[in-house]
């Protein structure tokens, strides 16, 4: 029997059940990799670009047998011809060791990347979405940070390569949207964390705990008064989608963090009690430029997604203590040899 075609004014729902092809760049990356998990989940096509700068197979292994998911080593930086229908583009190191490492390449990372993401998405009418960051806003003079907050970057200094790499990305977002009626959305990132990340991957989550299972020493940077706001990645990944899959009207930027803010310190103390460590905790210089405090305001998320994080931060603790204890932390490449001290000394002049 023939299946009745829908009437025109029933095809947009149906339009919207139907799978995608959805390339995620920076797929097997930390947040990429549960993404892309979702995606497969969900039904869709989903072609992951990644140039394993700062990750490995291991993140997406699970999914190379699946007949939806499809790896490519590529770089952004370089132009790629594909046809798809949206594009989630994640690709840039995010810990800043790691971007601090070829800093000129992490601004081409950020604006070429995004400059050939953009043309791909104006090419085929792509949706588009950009992953920035909280690091936006610099070190902000305004607490908790909306939206609305134009920023505090220094535009010279040591993590200028990506913080205005990535303002410079939410420039080309917008001019696309105006001048080319490209469909964006912008999400800009508080501090996440949990399983995938990378054990060496340079950042507070996942240095610490790495450190208090090997028995090693706890650095804390500067006097551990310093806060973040740390956010659970599955609900990261709630936040990318209700904002992908919300109004056209509601390109962003929009906040996706978790409000609950931790000094360093107490980061440390909880990571400590938790894991039950004999480790002791040590203070180090605080490299250049690091924020003093960083919150979002999620007013925004809440509002227009009906968005807001769920697991608080011991919960999240809890899980991704557990993803370090199963896997073999010796399997493990170390991404680059730079240290969060390196860029701080050679612009010093120290060697
Ligand atoms: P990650 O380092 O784990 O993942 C980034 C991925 O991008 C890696 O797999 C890396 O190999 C890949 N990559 C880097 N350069 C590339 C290039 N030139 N071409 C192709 N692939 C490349 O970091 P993450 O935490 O998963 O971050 C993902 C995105 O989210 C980044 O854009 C980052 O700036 C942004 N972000 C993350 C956080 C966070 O707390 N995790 C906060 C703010 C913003
Ligand atoms: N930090 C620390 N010890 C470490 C790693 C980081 O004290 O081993 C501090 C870092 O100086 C910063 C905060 O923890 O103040 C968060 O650092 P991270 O690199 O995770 O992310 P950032 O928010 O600075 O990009």
């Amino acid at each position: 029997m023939v299946k009745k075609l829908p009437e025109a004014s029933d095809s947009e729902p149906i339009m919207k059940a139907c799978f995608k092809r959805i390339l995620v760049t920076g797929g097997a990356g930390f947040l990429g990799s549960h993404l892309c998990d979702r995606l497969v989940e969900q039904g869709h096509d989903v072609i992951c670009l990644d140039n394993f700068f700062t990750s490995q197979k291991n993140t997406i292994e699970h999914l190379l047998n699946r007949p939806n998911f499809e790896l490519l080593r590529h770089d952004i930086t370089r132009d790629i011809w594909l046809e798809v229908d949206e594009i989630y583009n994640l690709a840039c190191p995010a810990s800043p060791v790691h971007y601090q490492y070829n800093p000129i390449k992490t601004t081409k990372v950020s604006v070429v990347g995004a400059i050939n993401m953009l043309g791909m998405a104006k090419r085929t009418g792509a949706k588009i979405f950009q992953a920035s960051t909280s690091e936006v806003y610099g070190d902000p003079e305004i607490h908790p940070q909306p939206e609305s907050y134009r920023g505090n970057v220094n535009p010279i200094g040591v993590r200028s390569c990506y913080d205005e790499g990535k303002r410079c990305a939410e420039t080309l977002f917008f001019d696309y949207h105006r001048s080319n009626g490209v469909n964006i959305r912008v999400v800009r990132i508080f501090n996440t964390y949990g399983p995938r990340m990378h054990p060496y991957d340079g950042r507070v989550v996942s240095n610490f705990i790495v450190q208090a299972l090997k028995g090693e020493n706890l650095t804390i940077y500067g006097d551990g008064s310093q806060t973040r706001s740390f956010c659970y990645v599955d609900d990261l990944i709630n936040g990318f989608l209700a904002l992908m899959d919300g109004p056209d009207s509601f390109p962003g930027p929009c906040n996706i963090g978790n409000p609950g803010e931790f000094t360093v310190q107490e980061l440390a103390e909880l990571v400590v009690e938790m894991t039950g460590t004999g480790s002791e905790i040590i203070y180090m210089p605080l490299p250049a430029d690091d924020p003093t405090q960083r919150k979002p305001d999620i007013t925004l998320a809440k509002e227009k997604l009906g968005w807001e994080p769920e697991i608080p931060l011991r919960q999240g603790l809890e899980k991704t203590i557990d993803y370090f204890k199963s896997v073999d932390l010796d399997s493990f490449r170390q991404p680059t040899s730079h240290t969060a001290h390196k860029s701080t000394e050679m612009e010093k002049g120290v060697s």
